[in-house]
């Protein structure tokens, strides 16, 4: 078999992170390939990607067999009608890790009322246990890779756990909902709202004046999703009336968060800035080798976007 030439068009932090990790994936799958940042676009076969980097128009890539995602949200270059290679988007056990952990922390920052201790300048002594997990509903819209491993360790912790999804699920010891009609019914449920929807055209804005008023009147949002899932000023308003009592959130319309932007100076809104979880070079490159190895003995690709469903 020919040397591959893999293209990594990543910005340069990201080359930093993968340079040694991403061969040494390649050479443990037993594949012989040279990882450049900078190639004729005629001899690529592989496109490792991550936006941000220049490259946006793939059809000069004519021998170019997969674009290889290394974000997970892959919905700036799903639309993208130059590529008609396939996409995949990056699944990896350490992004999956990061994501529980964060969505598992605020969870129990909520739950337990931590601020209340933490941020407690008259030294007010009201002793008001919180109630146990298994009596605070929370919610996941999204029951993908990241959202299933959310609702799991979630419901590990005893939480009384729902999730939402485009087609019906059934998952052990989770309350599974789908379609607009289950949108509704898990919204009523929602002590704690988490989103973990990739940003499609059918996502975005989903909630809304509309969606937020369905939610338990005190509820608590999460969203470790994407920025435009949610309709701004319908959070602005909902936190205002106290139908949403605060939030967290990890990602926004515009990254980095503009300094002048009302969510960093609300009192009820906590901004993370998209750390949420992170794809992590080691394991991120061994999927990437896998889909190489996959593709190269005319397998299916792993991790395959639809481009008609956007994700
Ligand atoms: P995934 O495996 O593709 O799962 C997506 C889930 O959303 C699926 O359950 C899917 O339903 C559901 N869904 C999609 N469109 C829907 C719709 N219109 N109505 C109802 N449900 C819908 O994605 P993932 O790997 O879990 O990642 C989810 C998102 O997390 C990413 O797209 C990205 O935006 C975000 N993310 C954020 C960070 C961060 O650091 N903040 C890091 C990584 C990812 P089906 O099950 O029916 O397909």
């Amino acid at each position: 078999m020919a040397r591959l030439q893999i293209l990594f068009s990543a910005p340069d932090a990201r080359w930093e992170d993968y340079r040694d990790a991403l061969p040494k994936a390649l050479k443990e799958a037993g594949i012989d390939a040279s990882l450049a940042r900078d190639l004729p676009a005629d001899t690529v076969d592989y496109i490792v990607y991550a936006p941000n980097d220049g490259l946006s128009d793939f059809a000069p890539f004519t021998r170019t067999r997969a674009v290889l995602s290394l974000w997970a949200g892959v919905e700036s270059i799903a639309p993208n009608k130059s590529l008609t290679q396939p996409l995949t988007r990056m699944v990896d056990a350490g992004l999956e890790e990061g994501m529980v952990e964060w969505v598992c922390g605020h969870s129990l920052r909520y739950h337990l009322g931590m601020d209340a201790q933490i941020v407690n300048p008259s030294h007010a002594w009201s002793p008001t246990p919180p109630p146990l997990a298994r009596n605070r509903r929370v919610s996941i819209l999204g029951l993908g890779a990241l959202g299933q491993a959310c609702a799991k360790a979630l419901r590990g912790l005893n939480f009384d756990v729902a999730g939402w999804s485009r087609s019906a699920r059934n998952i052990e010891g989770i309350t599974c909902f789908h379609g607009a009609d289950g949108l509704n019914d898990i919204l009523k449920r929602s002590d704690i709202l988490i989103t973990l929807l990739p940003l499609t055209e059918a996502t975005q804005n989903l909630l809304n004046h509309a969606r937020f008023a369905q939610l338990p009147k005190g509820a608590f949002l999460l969203n470790p999703g994407r920025g435009a899932l949610i309709d701004d000023a319908a959070l602005l308003d909902a936190l205002a009336s106290g139908q949403i009592a605060h939030a967290t959130l990890d990602t926004f319309r515009i990254e980095p968060l503009p300094r002048d932007h009302p969510f960093w100076a609300h009192p009820q809104i906590t901004v993370t800035p998209h750390i949420a979880s992170e794809t992590r070079p080691e394991t991120a490159s061994q999927v990437i080798a896998e889909n190489i190895r996959r593709c190269e003995a005319g397998e299916p690709l792993l991790f395959e976007v639809d481009r008609a469903r956007g994700y």
